[in-house]
């Protein structure tokens, strides 16, 4: 009975087998087979087991129009199902190996070069996996940039600026130069008004507002030649090409556009690292991770291995160039299905500045809202409820949203309206 108590045979016994062998790969004979070092070790299956099973490209896929976390590239989600049972031959998957250990440190490594490739990230700056999400930057921000009594400048186009400029207020003494808020946070500002504070250390932007939908397409430069800027991407991460030159600190969750929930990357120029408020948690303090490499403590590891197959394959369909002109599309065409709904659909965001990332809208008439969040479920596109702070709907549509999604969204709109006019 040996057999049975093992891990392979207990899911080969396992009532929904039938239907997870389906769905999900399950390890083949050769797999089960005892390896010679181990060779005290019985893994014989108690059933035979079937060559491995590979889910095929669109077999139950949705389209999912959540803000994160967020639907990943589909020939993603398979290689890592391909790799996982057993990580090119180390005979055991990413979740279980060292981060110390010779496979892991070239997953990490690879990710890091794949992503300073795709971002053109100058050698002066430093890449770091960290943890705690894009929040808890809102306050490492403050506590590697200033000394508490230090000024720093706040534009705040939504509700993640405002909680990074709220958090600040515990660090350093920071100064809302502008605030969308009158406006329902729909809009931008012009820079050349913007009164800045001259000792400022940076101007801290969020480059584009998940969940109002506003994005910055071109970026201030602080009036204090010895400031910087520092961004906020979490939304917008990796969907175009961005000039990490004019910026001091990038920071962003992978949860949207590049990778499951429980890494944070933060590109920091080499020269801002090393000036921690003495009160810095080590987890917060740069230099600490920028010493060894993301790997002071346990990293999020297969996190950051599904980050570096999605640089991967960003390379591969040409880099962000190619990835924003495919955005461009997807926005395109739903924007312009809201705009020529005769006002059916609204979207409150200002033309200029509207996100290719996520698009809010509301229906003229809101008691419909929730028929259209429900119905467009049953016809297999999910999570397009906004906000709860907001309401409304939201279709979020990052890198990894096909333009089918977006066309069947688009075709269900068209035929919803003639429904309920
Ligand atoms: N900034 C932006 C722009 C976001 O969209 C989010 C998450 N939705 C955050 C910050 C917070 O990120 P996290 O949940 O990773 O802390």
């Amino acid at each position: 009975m040996a057999a049975a108590s093992t891990p392979q045979s207990f899911l080969l016994q396992h009532p929904l087998y039938p239907s997870l062998k389906t769905l999900s790969y399950i390890p083949s004979k050769q797999h089960l087979r005892p390896r010679p070092r181990l060779s005290t070790v019985s893994c014989t299956a108690v059933h035979p087991a079937p060559a491995s099973v590979s889910v095929t490209k669109d077999q139950g896929r949705i389209f999912n129009f959540a803000a994160g976390p967020a639907t990943l590239p589909e020939s993603v989600i398979l290689k890592a199902q391909s790799e996982l049972y057993n990580y090119h031959g180390s005979g055991m998957s990413i979740m279980e190996m060292s981060h110390r250990g010779k496979e892991f440190d070239a997953v990490i490594k690879n990710a890091e070069s794949d992503l300073r490739r795709l971002l053109a990230v100058p050698d002066d700056y430093a890449v770091l996996f960290l943890q705690g999400g894009a929040t808890t930057q809102f306050a490492a921000v403050p506590l590697n940039l200033c000394a508490p009594d230090d000024a720093a400048d706040y534009i705040v186009t939504g509700s993640w600026g405002d909680k990074a400029f709220k958090e600040a207020q515990k660090f350093c003494k920071p100064n809302l130069i502008w605030s969308g808020k009158s406006d329902k946070y729909t809009k931008i500002p012009p820079f050349e008004g913007l009164e800045q504070n001259p000792n400022a250390k940076y101007l801290h932007i969020c480059a584009n507002e998940t969940i109002h939908g506003v994005e910055f397409k071109n970026y201030p430069t602080p009036s204090n030649k010895d400031a910087i800027m520092v961004a906020d991407m979490s939304s917008n991460f990796c969907s175009k090409p961005v000039d990490v030159s004019k910026f001091g600190v990038i920071y962003a969750g992978a949860q949207k556009n590049v990778g499951p929930s429980g890494v944070t990357i933060v590109i920091v120029r080499k020269d801002l690292i090393g000036n921690a408020q003495p009160i810095t948690p080590v987890m917060l303090d740069y230099k600490i991770h920028a010493d060894s490499a993301s790997l002071y403590n346990t990293p999020p590891c297969f996190t950051i291995y599904i980050c570096g197959l999605v640089f991967a394959d960003l390379l591969e369909q040409g880099g962000l160039v190619e990835v924003e002109k495919k955005n461009a599309k997807k926005a395109g065409i739903l924007y312009d299905a809201i705009d020529g709904s005769d006002g059916f659909y609204v979207c409150p965001v200002e033309k200029s500045v509207r996100s290719l990332m996520n698009v809010p809208f509301t229906l003229e008439k809101t008691d419909l809202e929730k028929k259209f969040i429900e119905e467009a479920a049953k016809e297999g596109m999910i999570q397009l409820k906004g906000h709860r702070s907001v309401g409304g709907v939201r279709a979020s549509i990052y890198n990894a949203m096909p333009l089918a999604g977006v066309e069947k969204l688009v075709a269900f709109m068209k035929d919803f309206q003639a429904r309920h006019l």
